[in-house]
């Protein structure tokens, strides 16, 4: 039915984690007349898309699942990438939201039409309207790949994690890692043994602690099958122990100093060469970027066929990558593992508001929105895990659920109060940021001395949520409306070719 039909009440952009949740929570209550676009031929978004070596979550498993779909089925402890894809995939089946589904088909542009009260969307399948537009991208979509002086003339095989070319073996192969993040983390101990030499160029090196991970028996999971109640008190127990962090991350950063120890600790046990240990070790608080969990990384790159490089890549050459150093190394593979497009959002450049006003020209460079979700002058425009819901320590689904339940809050509110559109007041959206801005400034992402991707060109936090993740949640459990102007709309005309005026409904 949706393949046939043009103009809906909501599209949803993307089907990861945000906007697969979404539409299930939709045709939850009762609500059938959305469509959700996914440019990817899958659900899943990041789980889609990353299908790297040893690509696992950093959240333990009975944690990252929706609430309302508890798996029984994980394997480990922490879910591998395999797994969590399949999950959502028996989600999208399960909840039957296969239906709303444009597979394959991405959002190119997306443009407030005033009069007609709808967003007109230029898609790779034609075009669309929608009375709401409910943005789901994900943070973490777009590869960013450094500008490098001579890479279109490198002649080996180039591609970025999140862009894996399982085609190209790498067995017996001199590799050029660039970054070392999550991913990398995650990468070089799984093509190390295999490849003739890795090249690590490492700007900054990552705090690691030991991973906890380990397979979960059958026994335990017949236990979670048969009793989920046990399954949900073990997510609980993992949730809570992971809100002990914040008082460190938030308020005092120097709580974190336990933490670094661990983490010292972990270093100088699996790394005895004490040059390869300074090279290794980080000049930041810990924290400050992603911490990442590893029992294999520093093995890996304590191995003779591996050399880590600090400082930046300069320059690529045709047959290797120029460090810092003034060294050429040879390469005939070079992998970026240098992250994502985040604060710079990439879709805020394709979304045309009121008076055609693009909404990364709004932002200037400092995503915000209320409550995560809406901007001023974006009617009917709602962002799922949009500006400052990011986190370093917790569940990212916990967090997407939360501005689930305000989106529906939200849509149920316009259905009742009659009104076709709704926006936030500009006083309510700047001064939530201002709070927001106040709290983020004592924390360890704006002072624990490192420069990360959860700061934006101006230097300002617009990525993380400062505070208890509950919070969140309690913030978002209902939809505030005096938050927001909402207007019902009288003339002539209906659907997308209506030619209308919108008259504010008193609070
Ligand atoms: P990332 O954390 O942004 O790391 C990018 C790396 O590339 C950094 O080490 C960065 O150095 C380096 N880099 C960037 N440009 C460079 C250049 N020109 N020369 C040399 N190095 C350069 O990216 P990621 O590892 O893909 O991870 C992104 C996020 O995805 C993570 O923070 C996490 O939220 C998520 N993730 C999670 C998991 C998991 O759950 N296990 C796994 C992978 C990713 P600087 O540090 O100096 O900027």
């Amino acid at each position: 039915m949706t393949a046939q039909r043009r103009d809906f009440r909501i599209a949803i952009l993307g089907a990861g984690f945000g906007g697969l949740g979404m539409a299930i929570r939709l045709r939850q209550t009762g609500v059938e007349d959305f469509v959700v676009f996914e440019r990817d031929a899958e659900v899943g978004g990041t789980w889609w898309a990353n299908t790297y070596p040893g690509c696992q979550c950093d959240i333990p498993s009975h944690l990252y699942s929706y609430s309302f779909a508890l798996n029984a089925e994980w394997t480990r402890t922490y879910p591998l990438q395999p797994e969590i894809r399949d999950y959502l995939r028996r989600c999208a089946d399960a909840y039957g939201v296969r239906p709303h589904l444009r597979l394959g088909c991405g959002v190119e542009r997306a443009e407030w039409d005033e009069e007609a009260g709808v967003w007109r969307l230029d898609t790779t399948d034609g075009a669309f309207t929608a009375q709401v537009l409910i943005a789901a991208p994900g943070p973490l979509s777009q590869p960013r790949v450094p500008a490098l002086a001579g890479l279109e003339d490198f002649r080996g095989a180039v591609f970025h994690t999140a862009r894996w070319d399982h085609d190209h073996d790498l067995t017996g192969r001199t590799v050029a890692v660039v970054g070392t993040g999550a991913s990398a983390i995650q990468i070089v101990p799984r093509i190390q043994p295999s490849a003739k030499r890795v090249t690590i160029f490492q700007r900054t090196p990552p705090w690691v602690v030991p991973h906890r991970d380990r397979p979960i028996t059958d026994f335990e999971r017949r236990l979670y099958r048969r009793m989920p109640a046990l399954q949900r008190m073990v997510r609980s127990t993992v949730y809570l122990s992971r809100e002990l962090l914040v008082p460190g991350l938030v308020y005092r950063p120097q709580l974190m100093n336990a933490v670094q120890k661990m983490a010292q600790a972990h270093l100088a046990k699996q790394v005895p060469d004490p040059a390869l240990r300074a090279n290794l070790t980080p000049d930041y608080v810990i924290g400050c970027k992603r911490i990442v969990p590893s029992n294999d990384w520093y093995p890996a790159v304590t191995q003779s066929n591996v050399e880590v490089v600090p400082g930046a890549v300069t320059e690529v050459r045709p047959d290797g990558v120029l460090g810092a150093d003034g060294v050429v190394r040879e390469a005939d593979t070079l992998i970026f593992a240098t992250g994502f497009h985040v604060t710079d959002m990439p879709f805020a450049r394709f979304i045309f508001g009121r008076g055609r006003a693009r909404l990364c020209d709004a932002w200037q460079g400092s995503p915000q929105a209320y409550r995560g979700a809406a901007v001023p002058g974006f009617p009917n425009l709602f962002w799922v895990i949009g500006p400052n819901t990011g986190l370093g320590h917790n569940s990212m689904v916990f967090m997407i659920e939360a501005q689930l339940n305000y989106l529906v809050s939200a849509l149920e509110t316009m259905a009742r109060r009659g009104a076709a559109r709704i926006e936030v007041r500009h006083d309510a959206y700047a001064a939530y940021n201002r709070h927001l801005q106040s709290r983020l400034e004592r924390t360890v992402w704006n002072t624990g001395g490192c420069s990360s991707w959860y700061l934006d060109a101006n230097g300002r936090n617009s990525t993380i949520w400062p505070g208890f993740t509950w919070r969140f949640w309690q913030q978002t459990r209902r939809f505030d409306e005096p938050a927001y102007v909402l207007s019902r709309v009288s003339g002539r005309g209906t659907g997308s070719q209506g030619r209308r005026e919108a008259a504010p409904i008193p609070g």
